[in-house]
């Protein structure tokens, strides 16, 4: 197992990687402060300080359980860790605001952006204030303008870090030739899509679709006139189905639609319209084979995606260019 899929560093948002990051650094690195100001008699900061590390701590536990739960992190973190950091920077003046820099950091790595930039526009604004009050103004000066370099560069350093991972997460889940959804698609997102259906018993239903004797393209005008084939069929696809609908190409010239909210009828008609398209279609030069299942709701994907597959493997058998189910119209 590599160290980034046992650290679960995927194409998802990389914040709650930091979660744990985020409760070492208060344990090993804050803590050892509570200890230091209780000596000196400042209680108040002690336990500022002691809230802080425990609320690193509650937040790694949330986010560890439930990754979606990050997105609540800047609503708890930021009042906590702001005034704090603000009473420390008034107690103990430029000591205090050294602990500024790492706090500017940590609030881009656990906050989106956007809140995270507002944030810290108001703590360099909270900060410039007091500093006016507590420094000297060349020091002021210097630690108001340090703390914007940070946020300048940690703030663009996000935003190329969130572009590339949007553009790489598009190309890890997109089928270069077609622009449809591709296999790794489909099984980041079946278990959430099939739970939908689940609870709101809404029929679900699968197309199985492959091209005819698709090799037979490929020899007659070319493999380049053989993508276009498949990207006129895509095409066509993606016209045909509603927005809630999935198209997949599952490699080759094989084909998944996972029709939302449709039962079997409403499946088969389908089926069968696009049969009908494809045939009629100058641009795709072959007919296609169709298998359609409807989704029993409980049972796996896989199950339900056998018996579309099974079905198009007997539409094959059967001759092709025509649409097979082995489902009753009754949900079982
Ligand atoms: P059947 O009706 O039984 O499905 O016959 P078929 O010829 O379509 O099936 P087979 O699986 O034997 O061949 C599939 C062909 O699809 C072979 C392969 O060269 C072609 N193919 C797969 N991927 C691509 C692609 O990306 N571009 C092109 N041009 N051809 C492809
Ligand atoms: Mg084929
Ligand atoms: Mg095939």
């Amino acid at each position: 197992m590599s160290l980034a899929s046992r650290l679960k560093i995927g194409i998802n948002d990389f914040r709650p990687q930091f979660a744990m990051l985020l409760a070492l650094l208060g344990v090993f690195l804050l803590a050892p402060f509570i200890i230091v100001n209780l000596v000196n008699s400042n209680y108040l900061l002690a336990s500022g300080i002691f809230v802080v590390v425990v609320t690193f701590i509650y937040l790694n536990f949330i986010i560890r359980r439930n990754h979606k739960r990050v997105k609540l992190v800047g609503w708890i973190i930021a009042p906590i860790m702001l005034p704090i950091l603000l009473f420390a920077f008034s107690q103990l003046g430029i000591k205090g605001a050294l602990w500024l820099y790492p706090a500017v950091i940590v609030l881009y790595l656990v906050i989106p952006i956007i809140p995270a930039l507002i944030i810290n526009v108001v703590l360099v604004i909270a900060v410039t204030l007091m500093a006016i009050n507590l420094l000297d103004t060349d020091i002021a000066i210097r630690l108001v303008a340090s703390l914007t370099a940070v946020n300048v560069f940690i703030a663009g350093f996000i935003f190329v870090l969130e572009a590339q991972q949007r553009y790489l997460k598009h190309l890890a889940l997109t089928d270069q030739l077609t622009g449809l959804r591709n296999r790794t698609h489909l099984h980041a997102k079946v278990e959430e899509l099939l739970a939908l259906a689940n609870r709101a018993k809404t029929p679900t239903s699968l197309i199985s679709l492959d091209l005819d004797l698709f090799k037979r393209i490929n020899d007659t005008y070319g493999h380049a006139e053989g993508d276009e084939s498949l990207k006129a069929l895509a095409k066509l696809l993606l016209e045909r189905i509603r927005k809630t609908d999935m198209a997949y190409r599952m490699g080759g010239e094989e084909f998944l639609l996972i029709l939302h909210d449709t039962d079997l009828k409403g499946a088969l008609n389908l089926a069968e319209e696009l049969r009908s398209k494809i045939e009629k279609s100058a641009e795709i030069r072959t007919t296609s084979s169709f298998g359609v299942a409807l989704y029993q709701h409980g049972e796996t994907f896989s199950e339900c995606l056998k018996r579309s597959d099974d079905c198009l493997y007997q539409a094959k058998n059967s001759g092709r260019n025509c649409v097979v189910t082995n489902e009753v119209e009754v949900e079982r």
